[in-house]
């Protein structure tokens, strides 16, 4: 068996450097064929020396300072044009997309085009671009592959059964680290409060995501696209243990749930080897250990996030792209220590309820200038509600 060559975009992200792990345990299985990253040029750089890719690309970096601790032989890439390249080289069969944010866009969406297999971490592209990102793996023949985990889970139940079958999918979140909380404490929360999350280890982002629920409504948005299915028929079910990572329910009133220990490596692993498993070696599931399961409603009056998300999932177009826009933003400016924790979902609100422009999105362009246009209305609010905190 040929080995099969994989481009890691956000190959010195959490997810990145996961997959990497996976790679390097079936050296003759896979390759490491393209990384690309950020502007972390030296941990490029370290894992180039690892994994001796025939391309690195650095999209964000600056081309003046290029450490000389690349491998020679190497070929250095930069930017979009850069990464489109790596994405769609000849010698990679499988595009592990997670870099963060809105860059590997196009060169996901070439890639799709060209037949590639995508193992979609980044959510952000189908959040914003899922009509667009789902007609390209349709037109080059080739399919996308879920690596978040709940979306793995949802996919590992429905593999084998028909699509038309399915009545509803359950998605489980942690509820995060202020599942219990107030409105009132979670107003007054810290940043490494909002870190702390319970069951997983994630980048920042992501981990507030996870804290407004946030991530879970952009996630119902990503299973909209996935699994052909309205947001009607996704529900959100608070699970704190994080053992049950999705479950499906079908026609005949059956639910097929997917469990396992909450490793990351578990979804990538499947998203790079279907339809075959990989003998990943990870600690195992226990269920004699388990004190019960938990299963909650969510509370979407603490948690109105959700709430957001589904309004945009129903409102289709761009409303999902200045959704996320927005929040990008406003988490970027928690992160920094300019707004509370409860403003950030707030100021998407705000955002969101006063957009005063179409939806419509008929191609690429109108999404990407919405979120554009979601970003500078967050950061104006941001700015604005700064000069009236009290310091
Ligand atoms: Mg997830």
């Amino acid at each position: 068996m040929s080995r099969l060559g994989i481009a890691v975009l956000g190959a010195t992200g959490s997810v990145g450097r996961n997959a990497l792990d996976v790679i390097s345990r079936f050296p003759r299985r896979f390759r490491a064929a393209a990384l690309c990253a950020g502007s972390d040029i030296r941990g490029l750089a370290a894992l180039a020396r690892v994994f001796r890719p025939d391309v690195v690309c650095l999209y964000d970096g600056n081309r003046g300072r290029l450490p000389r601790e690349f491998p020679r032989g190497t070929r250095l890439l930069f930017g979009e044009e850069g990464m489109r390249e790596a994405a769609c080289a000849g010698n990679v069969d499988i595009v592990l997309a997670a870099a963060s944010g809105v860059s590997s866009i196009r060169p996901v969406l070439s890639a799709a085009r060209e037949g590639k297999r995508i193992a979609l971490a980044n959510k952000e592209l189908l959040v914003m671009a899922g009509k667009f990102v789902t007609a390209a793996a349709r037109r080059g023949k080739g399919e996308i592959l879920p690596v978040d985990s709940e979306h793995s889970a949802v996919f590992q139940a429905i593999v084998g059964h028909r699509r038309e079958d399915v009545r509803r999918i359950l998605l489980t979140a942690s509820g995060g680290p202020f599942r219990t909380h107030t409105t009132a404490r979670m107003r007054s929360a810290t940043v490494a409060q909002a870190l702390g999350h319970p069951t997983w280890r994630m980048g920042a982002k992501i981990s507030v995501d996870s804290a407004t629920l946030m991530n879970k409504g952009l996630e119902v948005i990503e299973a909209t696209w996935l699994f052909g299915l309205p947001p009607a028929r996704i529900e959100v079910v608070i699970h704190p243990q994080s053992v049950v990572h999705s479950m499906v329910e079908f026609s005949d009133g059956s639910v097929m749930a997917q469990m396992g220990i909450p490793d990351m490596r578990i979804p990538i692993g499947y998203a790079l080897s279907y339809p075959e498993r990989l003998p990943l070696e990870l600690p195992r599931l226990r269920p004699h250990r388990m004190q019960g399961l938990v299963f909650e409603r969510p509370d979407r009056k603490r948690f109105p996030a959700l709430r957001l998300a589904y309004a945009a999932a129903r409102t289709g177009g761009s409303a999902p792209a200045v959704l996320n826009g927005a929040n990008e933003e406003a988490v970027r400016a928690f992160l920094a220590g300019r707004i509370a924790f409860t403003d950030i979902v707030r100021i998407v609100d705000r955002v969101l309820s006063g957009w005063s422009e179409t939806f419509a999105a008929r191609s690429l362009q109108d999404v990407l200038a919405a979120d554009a246009q979601a970003r500078r209305e967050a950061l104006d609010r941001i700015s604005r509600q700064r000069r009236h905190r009290p310091s």
